[in-house]
């Protein structure tokens, strides 16, 4: 099929052929998408002075639990800030472990340092660039307390096995869903599924609040810690104690009311509040529209050698939310081995900006074997002499063949036909270039 599909494709464009896209993409992947009614949300809360306020934030939270159908968020000034206070809500103390991927963005595993635990890596499953269920049984140790799972370029990960792991061994399962805003495994929204969901909103992610995170869970006590960690003002003040509006109900966590346990101020600027409640409710439709364009694109290209989409079967009741930080990946076997460098620069030719992309593996970066954060004479993940937990190159070798794989495709925010087929074309252009079609 693609050698007869070949011979009907206009000359490569790295051979002296038209280029596939020509024209400008206008607001084909502008994102986040801002409207007047989001500039006057912002306005409001600063005419007002209410920058520090809670209201607007309250309301956000209100919204976004409801979105996921869950009785607890609370936002923070980022995603971050949001993960670790997770962790510490979920019982991570110093000197105990955390499960995570190696290939994610750093946030989904440092805050674990920060509470005096450490991080045993896991590897990553090849055709969903999530943690692999078969790669984290192993790694459970009398100390381990977290397994925490990144729905990677918003691909959900495969909860099931994950959650039946992690409820034999006892463990905690924290979602890291700064990708996949909004996403379903096999029907449920994700965030909902383990015992906390941190969900970063900086302007890049897909559901964008300038900056921001939420924390969201089902779980009261989870929840009652997180405020305690980090919202100091809503459970009283130092003079008057606890207050009578505090929601902490823990008389341990009551004792403290006033102050932060973490040390942290986790308050979200409500200039960001405001832009973030009026993406949330526009949000819904918006991924529907972008859900449409990638399979649109992913459905032409099916076939093409080299090529690989990275998205769900729609009939699973799986979604790729907000498809944020689109990816495709390499099949460098059916391209007679020639390097993904090669084949994004026949892309670019075309005249579509493809670069080799995804996150590099964390388990290898000297921060995680050689640093003294704690001024304690030794690394600072090596929490228990007895359990070095650190690996070096060649232990995880999914995540390791990982960036050899992956390419950046066209994040497109609006379902135009005939532009998504141009954009198409140029990655069936570049395939038929490495072999050797016209
Ligand atoms: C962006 C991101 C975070 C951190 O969120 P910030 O809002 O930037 O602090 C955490 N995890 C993942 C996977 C991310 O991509």
């Amino acid at each position: 099929m693609s050698v007869v599909a070949s011979t009907h494709l206009p000359v490569p464009a790295i051979h002296g052929g038209p280029k596939a896209v020509e024209a400008a993409p206008g607001d084909l992947f502008t994102w986040p998408i801002v409207m007047k009614e989001d500039e006057e949300a912002v306005l409001e809360v600063l005419r007002r002075g209410a920058m520090s306020g809670l209201d607007v934030t309250r309301q956000f939270e209100k919204e976004f639990a409801e979105y996921h159908d869950v009785p607890y968020a609370l936002a923070h000034p980022n995603g971050t800030a949001a993960i670790l206070a997770g962790l510490w809500a979920l019982g991570v103390r110093q000197g105990d472990e955390i499960i995570a991927p190696t290939v994610t963005y750093w946030a989904s595993a440092l805050p674990a340092l920060g509470l005096g635990a450490t991080v045993n890596f896991a590897d990553i499953d090849p055709k969903t660039i999530c943690i692999a269920p078969k790669d984290i049984e192993s790694r459970i140790g009398p100390r381990t307390k977290v397994i925490v799972v990144v729905h990677y370029c918003a691909h959900p990960c495969d909860m099931d096995p994950i959650m039946e792991i992690a409820r034999k061994h006892k463990l905690k399962v924290l979602e890291d869903v700064s990708h996949a805003h909004g996403g379903r495994y096999k029907g449920r929204m994700l965030g909902t599924i383990g015992d906390v969901a941190c969900f970063s909103l900086m302007s890049g992610k897909s559901l964008a609040a300038g900056e921001g995170g939420m924390l969201v869970t089902k779980d009261r006590e989870v929840y009652e810690r997180a405020v305690a960690w980090g919202h100091y003002e809503r459970t009283g003040s130092y003079s008057k104690w606890a207050t009578c509006d505090s929601p902490l109900t823990d008389p341990e966590l009551r004792k403290f009311a006033g102050l932060p346990l973490g040390g942290c101020k986790n308050r979200l600027n409500q200039l960001a509040s405001a832009f973030g409640r009026v993406q949330l409710k526009h949000y819904p439709k918006r991924i529907e529209v972008i859900q449409r364009a990638m399979n649109r694109f992913w459905d032409l290209l099916e076939g093409t050698p080299g090529v690989r989409a990275h998205r769900v079967d729609p009939k699973s009741g799986s979604t790729m939310a907000g498809w944020y930080s689109a990816i495709g990946l390499y099949e460098a076997s059916e391209l007679g081995g020639v390097p993904i460098e090669r084949f994004c620069d026949a892309v670019r030719a075309e005249g579509v900006e493809c670069r080799p992309a995804g996150n590099q593996c964390l388990h290898v970066h000297p921060l995680f074997h050689e640093a003294d954060i704690y001024g304690t004479g030794r690394p600072s993940t090596l929490v228990d002499k007895r359990r070095d937990v650190r690996q070096g190159p060649g232990t995880l070798p999914n995540a390791e063949a990982f960036s050899a794989r992956c390419f950046s495709v066209p994040w497109f925010k609006h379902d135009r036909v005939d532009e998504i087929e141009r954009y198409a074309l140029a990655y069936k252009k570049a395939s038929a270039s490495l072999r050797g079609g016209n």
